[in-house]
């Protein structure tokens, strides 16, 4: 496995096992996924369809570059991190990364750089609160599996102790992601997380076992 494959640095439409996204599966043009898991999510798809259930996708394949600029909007204030202007409030630069860290990743951390993750409807909590949120997400947790997906970022409790917020939205091609994450645990280290504000900060957070390792134990083992 080729290092900057784990780490998104690449362009999407360059990976030979990665296809654009149709468009009637999402809420814009221009989405890539890993074909194994564009042609699972297909199948579920029209499965949730039959059942009255919408699935589209609104975030897929994130490269390195389009991480960093999520990343560093924040960073630098350029957008609003939980309502808080980073750049202007007083915290350190650890205190920053943690507030970013509750939803967004490090560049070269996203599980978004694999090709199979992607999000689901919306990406705010409050959707998922909503009667029809509350049905998409009852409807995928009773059937995903049945496809090959799992929930990596799962209500935070004993067995899933750290790493991002809970977040309905965002699922993971089982198939594809544990290997992936198995090569990325195995191959990637800090000194392969830098180019962008705050990585030298990486190692002291502990990213790797805390954020990309914080999952769901549906993630974390081959229990299909
Ligand atoms: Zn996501």
């Amino acid at each position: 496995m080729d290092k900057s494959r784990l780490l998104g640095q690449y362009q999407p439409e360059a990976i030979q096992d990665f296809r654009a996204v149709p468009r009637n599966l999402a809420d814009e043009a221009g989405y890539f996924l890993e074909i194994q898991t564009l042609n699972a999510f297909e199948r579920m798809f029209t499965a949730a369809q039959s059942a009255g259930v919408n699935l589209r996708i609104v975030s897929a394949i994130r490269s390195f570059e389009r991480q960093k600029t999520i990343w560093e909007n924040k960073w630098y204030g350029r957008t609003l991190t939980n309502g808080i202007n980073l750049a202007e409030a007083h915290f350190s630069d650890t205190e920053k990364a943690e507030r970013i860290l509750l939803y967004s990743a490090m560049p070269g951390t996203s599980r978004h750089h694999w090709g199979s993750d992607f999000d689901l409807n919306s990406v705010e909590p409050e959707y998922f609160q909503s009667p029809e949120g509350l049905s998409v997400l009852s409807w995928l947790e009773n059937h995903a599996r049945e496809f090959g997906f799992a929930r990596p970022y799962t209500p935070k409790n004993s067995t899933r102790p750290d790493g991002y917020e809970d977040e309905p939205w965002h699922w993971s091609y089982l198939p594809v992601s544990i290997p992936m994450l198995e090569q990325y645990l195995k191959l990637i280290n800090y000194s392969d997380l830098q180019g962008f504000a705050g990585a030298s900060l990486a190692a002291s957070l502990r990213i790797i076992p805390r954020f990309v390792a914080g999952l769901s134990p549906d993630c974390l083992a081959a229990t299909l």
